[in-house]
């Protein structure tokens, strides 16, 4: 399966930033050379070694995370990858995008979907009711005149926004799906949920955000479609969502479609 842009991009970052530590910790090493051989050889040879030390396992991680996206399925330590890049590498990536003249946007949207991925390799499977499908206001039609902020069982179903199909997806499945108009509250609704799982519906700018807050719990990103621009009348793949979940249900239980708390018995 070869390994399309928008991931590319990502990677690609992971490797200047490798370039940039390699060149650092080099002359951190050669300069002062001369200076840790007043102290003795053994002090810059441990530099070098640091050095060598520092670059090969930041090169095994990045051909770890393309073995990962090439298999498309479980990998072992994909759940560790995952925090690494999110507690460590993701602050300093976009900056580095930056240097090149890459939009933000487009290192976010890159993230996301090595996320995804390395979300999907860790292969959790939980009962539906623990798995948690977040969504912004602005799926909602504009004019509609039902509070789906104060409870999403206020949608209709109408048919004339994405909520219809969300939430009859939601309520077939038995997964929780709840609207919340920005990071705070969000972040709220997380901690009193306390879900296992969780599809998260943003834009590229919160998803992220969202992503990294709340990391440990596995997080897959499902990006806003804006046909009318940011924050009104956006779009939400529903295909992508149930994509989503499929990933977290129990196996087969798509096939049933059936709504418990429980697994289905093998
Ligand atoms: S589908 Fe639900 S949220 Fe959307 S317009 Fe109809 S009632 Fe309102």
């Amino acid at each position: 399966m070869p390994i399309k842009p928008r991931k590319r991009l990502f990677i690609s970052l992971l490797l200047a930033l490798e370039i940039a530590i390699a060149a650092g910790l080099f002359l951190l090493w050669y300069i002062p050379s001369q200076g840790y051989a007043n102290f003795g050889r053994n002090l810059s040879v441990f530099m070098a070694w640091i050095t060598g030390a520092v670059v090969l396992v930041f090169t095994l991680g990045i051909v770890f995370l393309v073995v990962i996206i090439l298999r498309g399925k479980e990998v072992r330590g994909a759940r560790g990858l995952r925090g690494i890049l999110i507690r460590y590498l993701i602050p300093v990536i976009i900056p580095i995008g930056r240097l090149f003249g890459i939009p933000k946007d487009d290192i976010r949207r890159s993230f996301i979907e090595i996320n995804n991925e390395l979300v999907k390799s860790s292969s959790f499977r939980v009962p539906p009711k623990r798995v948690l499908v977040l969504l912004p206001h602005c799926v909602q039609l504009d004019v509609c005149p039902y509070r789906l902020t104060v409870d999403v069982k206020n949608c209709r179903q109408c048919g004339k926004c994405d909520f219809s199909e969300l939430t009859a997806i939601a309520d077939r499945l038995g997964v929780e799906i709840t609207v919340a108009t920005g990071g705070t509250l969000a972040r709220r609704v997380v901690m009193e949920s306390n879900p296992e799982i969780i599809v998260g519906v943003a834009c590229e700018r919160d998803l992220s955000a969202g992503i990294v807050d709340t990391y440990p719990i596995p997080v897959i990103g499902v990006l806003l479609d804006r046909p009318e621009g940011p924050c009104v009348n956006t779009r939400v793949s529903v295909d992508r969502v149930s994509e989503a979940l499929q990933n977290f249900l129990p196996e087969g239980f798509f096939d049933g479609e059936q709504k418990t708390d429980t697994a289905p018995a093998p």
